[in-house]
C-alpha cells in the first residue's frame, strides 16, 4: 500500500521528443514505433546505409498500415516527417529520452553513452536497449546514473509487446516511471526487472540457444530441430531460424557477455555453431545468409 502511494506521487517526466542511437534492426524499429505513437524521434547512426535501411523499413511498415486503413496517406507522411535520420550527435541535443541501440559491445556502448550524455540536459533520460550487458556496468562511467536504465525491446519491435525496463542500483524511481510511461505510450507492455547479465528474457533464451548449439554439436541437423520445434511442438519459429532473425553477430556478442556473467552456467562451448556462423560472416537475415539463405 505504502509503495503504491509512493509510486502515485512520482511526477512522471513528459516524453515529447526522443532519440535512438543506431538505426539497425532494433534502432530502426524503435524509431518507427515511437513516431507511429506520436513521439517524434531523431534516428542517429554512423552509416548512411543504415539510416536509409531504417527509413526504408519504416516506410514499408507504414505502407502496410495504410493498406489496412489504419492510417491515411497524410497520416503516413506525418509519421515519416517525425523521424529525423542523422549522422550527427548535434541533432540529439534537446531530446527528453535517448534509447541507445548500437552494437552489443560494452566498450562501444560505454563510449557512445558517455558522449551523448554530455550533450543532454540534466533531466534527460538515457536508456540502453542492450540485450545482455549489465546496466550497472554501463552506468559506471556516466555522470548521471540516476537518469539511466535499460529499455529492452524485442524483435520485431512493432510486433513484440514486451519491454524490459531494467533498474540499475542508482536508477531513480522517476526515471523508471518515465520509461515505463514511454513504453506504454508506444503501445508496449513494460515490466520492471532488476539488473544482471541477460536480465529476464535472455536468461531464459540464451540457455535455450546453448541447448540448441549442444544438440547440433551432438550431431543434430539444425533444420530438423527447427522443424520439430515449429511443426510438432508448435512454437512460431525454431532456434536456428530465430538466431537468423536476431542476427548471429548480436547472438555471438550476447553469448560472450552471458559467459562472462555466468561462467559456470553459461560456459562458452568449444566449436559453438553460433560462433562458427559469426566467424564466417553469416549474420542471418541482415546480410542474407545464416543457418539459412535469404534472397
Ligand atoms: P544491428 O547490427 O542491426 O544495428 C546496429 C546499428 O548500430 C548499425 O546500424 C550500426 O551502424 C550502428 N552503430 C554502430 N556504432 C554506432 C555508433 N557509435 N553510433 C550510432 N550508431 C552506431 O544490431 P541490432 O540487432 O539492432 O542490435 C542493436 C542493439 O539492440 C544491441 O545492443 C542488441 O543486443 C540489442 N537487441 C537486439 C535484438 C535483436 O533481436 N537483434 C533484440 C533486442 C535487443
Amino acid at each position: 500500500k505504502g509503495k503504491a502511494k509512493k509510486a502515485a506521487k512520482i511526477a512522471t517526466k513528459a516524453i515529447n521528443k526522443a532519440a535512438v542511437l543506431g538505426a539497425g534492426i532494433m534502432g530502426g524499429g524503435i524509431a518507427y514505433q515511437s513516431a507511429l505513437k506520436g513521439v517524434p524521434v531523431v534516428m542517429k547512426d554512423i552509416a548512411d546505409k543504415a539510416l536509409a535501411l531504417g527509413m526504408g523499413e519504416a516506410t514499408k511498415l507504414l505502407g502496410k498500415q495504410v493498406e489496412r486503413k489504419k492510417l491515411d496517406a497524410i497520416g503516413m507522411a506525418k509519421v515519416i516527417a517525425s523521424i529525423t535520420p542523422t549522422l550527427s550527435n548535434e541533432n540529439v541535443k534537446g531530446v527528453d529520452i535517448v534509447v541507445e541501440a548500437v552494437v552489443e559491445n560494452p566498450k562501444v556502448k560505454g563510449a557512445v553513452l558517455k558522449e551523448v550524455e554530455a550533450l543532454l540536459s540534466d533531466d534527460a533520460i538515457l536508456t540502453s536497449n542492450t540485450s545482455t550487458i549489465s546496466i550497472d556496468s554501463l552506468a559506471a562511467n556516466l555522470s548521471r546514473p540516476q537518469n539511466f536504465c535499460g529499455m529492452h525491446f524485442f524483435n520485431p519491435v512493432h510486433r513484440m509487446p514486451l519491454v524490459e525496463v531494467i533498474r540499475g542500483k542508482d536508477t531513480s524511481e522517476e526515471t523508471v516511471a518515465a520509461v515505463v510511461a514511454y513504453a506504454a505510450k508506444m503501445g508496449k507492455s513494460p515490466i520492471v526487472v532488476n539488473d544482471c547479465p541477460g536480465f529476464f528474457v535472455n536468461r531464459v533464451l540464451f540457455p535455450y540457444f546453448a541447448g540448441f548449439s549442444k544438440l547440433v554439436l551432438d550431431g543434430a541437423d539444425f533444420a530438423q530441430v527447427d522443424k520439430v520445434m515449429e511443426k510438432q511442438f508448435g512454437w512460431p519459429m525454431g532456434p536456428a531460424y530465430l538466431l537468423d532473425v536476431v542476427g548471429l553477430d548480436t547472438a555471438y556478442h550476447c553469448t560472450d557477455v552471458m559467459a562472462a556473467g555466468f561462467p559456470t552456467r553459461m560456459a562458452k562451448l568449444n566449436d559453438d555453431p553460433v560462433a562458427a556462423m559469426y566467424k564466417a560472416d553469416r549474420y542471418g537475415q541482415k546480410n542474407g545468409v545464416g543457418f539459412y539463405a535469404y534472397s
